[in-house]
């Protein structure tokens, strides 16, 4: 049986303030333990979020990092850095990052080596955009992006995939439980066809507005393991009531 995981990404938010009063509920929230928590803080927050999770349960994951190795790279984070400073996690490909900042499938494969040569292990975002959903491309566009990463590094049962519909991320839309079950289904089905020995321990994540009042219903699917939060989980009593729905 897979231990379903709930990923906070705070984005660009954040204060030292802020963060203390939200970590406070976070790593006193009952459910830690039969549930796995990541909180994912911007760059600067790592060392003082580690800080704070330090002796419970929670763990540490960076949002991003860097696709070169360390040097004359102005303004990257390599993957080593975030490893120093605690980091177990981070996520990679987020429709974000592969929007606004032009990030390909390339270098999405490209930072996930990084990413596990130096001992983190990748959330791998995916997802469709709402033409592509409407064009029925859904699960082509989605398998297409798995498998720019997982046929190009070999993953292990420890990697994490989010499916998250562009369509649904910070719009309040969310898949419906069975058409995130269907792509999850998918998505596995995939996995099992490379690599066959993973495939029933990989953990899948459905993201997008995901909140306390739906989540519950998302778990129910046998396919999803957990999700990658974002407006929620900001705000601590939704995200503590959403790690306590993935209790099983
Ligand atoms: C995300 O950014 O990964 C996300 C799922 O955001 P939200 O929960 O706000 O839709």
């Amino acid at each position: 049986m897979r231990k379903k995981l709930i990923a906070g990404n705070w984005k660009s938010n954040g204060s030292l303030e802020r963060n203390a009063d939200l970590l406070d509920s976070i790593v006193g929230a009952k459910a830690l333990g039969s549930v796995d928590v990541v909180v994912c803080p911007p760059f600067p927050y790592l060392p003082s979020v580690g800080d704070a999770v330090s002796g419970s349960k929670v763990e540490l994951g960076a949002q991003n990092c860097s696709a070169t190795e360390e040097g004359a790279y102005t303004g990257e984070v390599s993957a080593r850095m975030c490893a120093d400073v605690k980091c177990s996690w981070v996520i990679l490909g987020h429709s974000e990052r592969r929007a606004l900042f032009a990030e390909s499938d390339d270098v999405i494969a490209c930072k996930v080596k990084r990413a596990i040569d130096s001992g983190l292990k990748p959330i791998l975002c995916i997802g469709e955009t709402l033409e592509e959903r409407e064009s029925g491309r859904a699960e082509e566009v989605a398998l297409k992006q798995l498998d720019a990463v997982f046929l190009s590094v070999q993953p292990d049962e420890s990697w994490v995939v989010a499916y998250e519909p562009v369509w649904a991320i910070g719009t309040g839309k969310t898949a419906s439980p069975n058409d995130a079950q269907s792509m999850h289904k998918a998505l596995r089905d995939n996995i099992r066809k490379h690599f066959p020995q993973i495939a029933d321990k990989i953990r899948i994540l459905y993201g997008g507005s995901v909140k306390s009042s739906n989540a519950k219903e998302l778990f129910s699917m046998p396919d999803v393991d957990g999700a990658l939060v974002g407006g929620a989980s900001l705000v601590s009593e939704e995200f503590v009531s959403i790690i306590e729905a993935a209790v099983e």
